[in-house]
């Protein structure tokens, strides 16, 4: 469950401060695929990053199972999200220097455990994302999409409880696009995973039980599926 409670995040620009995020409350069941959607600027990315405790809110508080993550110092953070959190950025953020599949096992090398498994796990992964003949291309030899669809499936590599993904599919042709909503889909239903995703994409968020529409800041529209 997480609980966001009063969340205000305001930015110093030049002379004057900017208010992103204005006051918002809400909350999110364990399991719940909720889509986060609004114009361009509308605060969006920002609540996503707040959400994962990437960045710092100006006030308010943001609760994961109980936990307050706005009073967890860096490392408390760090474990919390190793544990149970996983991301899809917009920026892709593959290492260069490693193949696609060494960057799916990378958050499993990097926990040091369940090394056997890694390496199953991630031609599986690479394969539901529609690139296991890809897997020992470098990042520079992919194509944008197909960096994409390597960084989603490492987001999955260590069965996070919740994912948060900024535009999954938004760099995707059609085709490529179905089999990514199609796995987030998957995750939900099969694994229980919550999922919150930003997107602009309408057959995406016509799946997801719950929708959120921001506007300058605020939420504007929370409504869930009445399917
Ligand atoms: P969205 O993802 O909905 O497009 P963002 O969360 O990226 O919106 O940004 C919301 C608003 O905050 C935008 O007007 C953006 O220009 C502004 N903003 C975001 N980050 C910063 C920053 N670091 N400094 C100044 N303004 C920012
Ligand atoms: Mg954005």
């Amino acid at each position: 469950m997480i609980t966001v409670r009063n969340l205000v995040k305001t930015i110093r620009h030049e002379a004057h401060t900017v208010e992103i995020i204005r006051d918002i409350t809400f909350e999110i069941p364990d399991r719940q695929f909720t889509a986060i959607m609004g114009p361009s600027g509308s605060g969006k990315s920002t609540l996503l990053g707040l959400m994962a405790g990437l960045d710092w809110p100006t006030s308010g508080q943001i609760e994961i199972d109980g936990v307050d993550i706005t009073q967890l110092n860096e490392d408390q953070m760090a474990a919390l999200r190793g544990r149970k959190l996983g991301f899809v950025f917009q920026a892709y953020h593959l290492v260069p220097t490693l193949t696609a599949i060494e960057n799916v096992m990378l958050p499993m090398e990097m926990l040091g455990d369940e090394r056997d498994g890694a390496f199953p796990r991630a031609e599986h992964l690479l394969k539901s994302v529609g690139l296991h003949d890809r897997s020992a291309h470098y990042p520079t030899q992919l194509s944008g999409g197909e960096q994409q669809r390597v960084a989603l499936a490492r987001a999955f590599m260590m069965r996070p409880s919740i994912l948060f993904a900024d535009e999954p599919t938004g760099n995707l042709d059609s085709t490529n696009g179905k089999h990514v909503l199609e796995l987030l889909w998957e995750l939900n239903k099969t694994e229980g995973t919550t999922l919150i995703l930003v997107t602009h994409d309408e057959t995406l968020a016509s799946r997801a039980d719950r929708r959120i529409v921001l506007s300058d800041g605020r939420i504007v529209l929370d409504a869930r599926d009445s399917q």
